[in-house]
């Protein structure tokens, strides 16, 4: 067998590719320089053209763009009214910025497990977490796959709580024929560059609730209820302070980027789906590799692909690091999503720790992230199956 890289062997690639990378043309530069010269560079009309453009997409009557995915979580757990003495259920395998929104409005986060299979929030373990304090579920949508919302939604009736979608992965994915971002009460998305469309930095709110848009739109903007182009359209200054609010605003520039991005949404959705095809495919035979999930109903947005390792069947003593830094040596940038939020020091500061979510806690120790984004070519995609079967196989029992 050929020798690996991490060993001094040749590596199946010379370039590093990413995790996940955007794809940007000349026609979505040109839309932002003509932001550059024209009079509005942030609050200008690209805003709401965005906002429209992502609204229907996703099916939804209102929202609400900010400056990043975690402004609008912040946001969103705003509109949702979470404050001092309120808990929320956010699961542990994810981006901090889903259980850090909690945190913001002076809420405490309540983390539970995952499902074995999708690995996204376990409805079991959230209804034995609800107490008579439970406020909202952040539900994450992980690595683009929607969660089971026909048992959360139920919970939330039965339990009186809102739902807060985090589908900073999943912009496009499906449940039961409808798009995400009509599923929930409070839907948010993020425009980070390895997200499915990017504005830089970027984010929004979905909603079809009028006053928890409104409430959005002033928090994004220091509180203040009439924005600067809606007071020069009316020939007026005045303006009051209803509310604490930010600046969490998006640039005209990042919108025009999003606008442009969001045409191209479909085909690169698909593109994402092939990758996921191809290498599900080609791992079908090794049995190191456990395949994602696909419950039946749900259409992922394959944000991430997760390779799932079971550890049992690799040489004693070769976990997941040995076959991450192998991964790299042969030439793939890829990444772990995620670190248990409970785990980082922050939170075991605030008195969360290791050990309470089995599932999700093992799931970590198994998965590597590997490359999927729509620029990546037949040959990129040939090429990360070649070094994962190279790696998997020279530390397999
Ligand atoms: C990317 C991401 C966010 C928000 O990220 P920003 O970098 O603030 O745009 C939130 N939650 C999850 C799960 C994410 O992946």
């Amino acid at each position: 067998m050929e020798k690996l890289a991490i060993e001094g062997g040749k590596p199946v690639r010379e370039k590093k590719i990413n995790y996940g990378r955007q794809s940007v043309d000349e026609e979505d530069i040109l839309a932002v320089v003509n932001v550059l010269r024209s009079d509005y560079l942030t609050m200008g009309p690209t805003i709401p053209a965005f906002e429209q453009a992502v609204a229907e997409y996703v099916g939804a009557r209102h929202a609400v763009a900010v400056n990043s995915g975690t402004a609008a979580l912040h946001a969103a757990a705003h509109a949702a009214g979470i404050g001092p003495g309120d808990e929320v259920i956010v699961p542990i395998l994810t981006f901090v910025a889903s259980s850090n929104c909690v945190i913001y409005q002076g809420g405490t986060p309540v983390f539970v497990d995952v499902l074995p299979d999708t690995l996204n929030i376990d409805p079991a373990d959230v209804e034995r977490k609800i107490t008579s304090r439970t406020k909202a579920i952040v539900a994450v949508d992980y690595t683009g796959l929607p969660c089971d919302y026909q048992s959360l939604r139920s919970l939330a009736e039965k339990h009186h709580l809102l739902i807060i979608e985090d589908a900073a992965h999943a912009l496009g994915a499906r449940y039961q024929e409808r798009k995400v971002g009509s599923l929930s009460e409070l839907t948010t998305f993020s425009f980070h560059p390895v997200k499915h469309i990017t504005t830089g930095e970027g984010g929004m709110i979905i909603t079809d609730d009028k006053d928890m848009a409104t409430r959005m739109r002033n928090f994004r903007s220091q509180g203040v209820d009439l924005d600067f182009r809606a007071r020069t359209e009316k020939t007026s200054w005045f303006y009051e302070v209803v509310d604490l609010g930010y600046n969490y605003r998006l640039p005209d520039l990042g919108a025009a980027l999003g606008l442009r991005q969001m045409q191209k949404l479909d085909a690169w959705l698909a593109r994402r789906r092939e990758i996921a095809g191809c290498y599900t495919a080609a791992f079908a035979g090794m049995p190191e590799v456990i395949p994602p999930a696909s419950p039946s109903g749900c259409e992922s947005a394959w944000h991430l692909y997760l390779l799932r390792l079971d550890l049992e069947l690799l040489s004693v003593g070769v976990g997941r690091a040995d076959i991450f830094k192998a991964l790299h040596a042969e030439g793939l940038g890829v990444n772990v999503h995620y670190i248990p939020v409970p785990w980082h020091p922050y939170y075991q500061q605030l008195g969360y720790g290791k050990g309470h979510w089995p599932v999700g806690e093992r799931a970590y120790e198994q998965m590597v992230s590997i490359p999927i984004f729509p620029a990546m070519t037949n040959q990129d995609i040939e090429d990360v199956i070649t070094a994962v079967k190279k790696v998997v196989h020279a530390y397999r029992k």
